[in-house]
């Protein structure tokens, strides 16, 4: 069986244990021996993250360094201008060649939205989709057209993603972890304690840096 291999994107402004323990789960659930985390910019017309991009980094760096299933790839933070999840994935599989099983982690909340991205469609044309379970997000589509789409693409067979190179849709049996950015970036702003939502090493560097200690701009 050839190794599937996962990105997972995100702002993590900050990264925190919503992202990596329903991450670490369904890696052992599917067999998934790597993740790349892929940090991204954020467009202009959207509202910024509070972090810089090499504090985004950093704090990623500090989160997967005691942990060897994840690793980092800068390719989007290294742009000058954001990139379409739909491009970076184009580029991966011509990277990886035409049989290489890949995917693209997102949570339940990117998956109601996902039909809004850039030429969607596209991205599973290179890679499977792995949806994690969030909490208050519903697993059914508002419309008609986009849960048709869903249906076509789904398997619950964790077998399939590792037999074919990209086109499937998995929800994978997560369990839920109530904890957003936003929520830390609010607690901190309130001078709360954000203790077991993330990293203390990341929560350490939160500090010296000052970060999200006011609201953002
Ligand atoms: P914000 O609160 O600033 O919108 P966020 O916590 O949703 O941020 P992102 O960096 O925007 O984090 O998310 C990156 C990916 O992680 C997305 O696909 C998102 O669905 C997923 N994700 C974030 N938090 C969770 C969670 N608690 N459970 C499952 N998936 C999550």
């Amino acid at each position: 069986m050839t190794v599937l291999k996962a990105m997972y994107g995100g702002t993590f402004d900050p990264v925190h244990y919503g992202h990596l323990k329903p991450v670490e789960i369904l890696a052992n659930l599917i067999g998934l021996s790597r993740v790349i985390v892929m940090p991204n910019n954020v467009p202009p017309h959207r509202p910024q993250p509070e972090a810089t991009s090499a504090q985004r980094k950093h704090m990623l760096e500090l989160a997967i360094a005691d942990k060897p299933l994840f690793s980092l790839d800068e390719r989007e933070l290294k742009r000058e201008t954001p990139s379409y999840t739909s491009e970076t994935l184009k580029a991966w599989r011509a990277e990886q060649g035409p049989e290489q099983p890949l995917a693209f982690i997102i949570g339940q909340d990117s998956l109601l939205n996902f039909p809004s991205w850039h030429d969607y469609e596209s991205i599973l044309d290179n890679a499977h989709l792995l949806v994690c379970r969030r909490p208050g997000y519903t697993l059914t589509m508002k419309e008609d057209a986009h849960q048709a789409w869903l249906d076509r693409h789904l398997t619950h067979s964790a077998e399939d993603l590792h037999r074919t190179p990209a086109g499937k849709i998995y929800l994978a049996e997560t369990p839920w972890f109530n904890i957003s950015a936003t929520l830390i970036r609010e607690h901190l702003e309130r001078g709360e304690s954000c203790s077991g939502m993330l990293p203390e090493s990341v929560l350490t560097y939160i500090e010296q840096q000052g970060l999200y200690r006011h609201a953002g701009h």
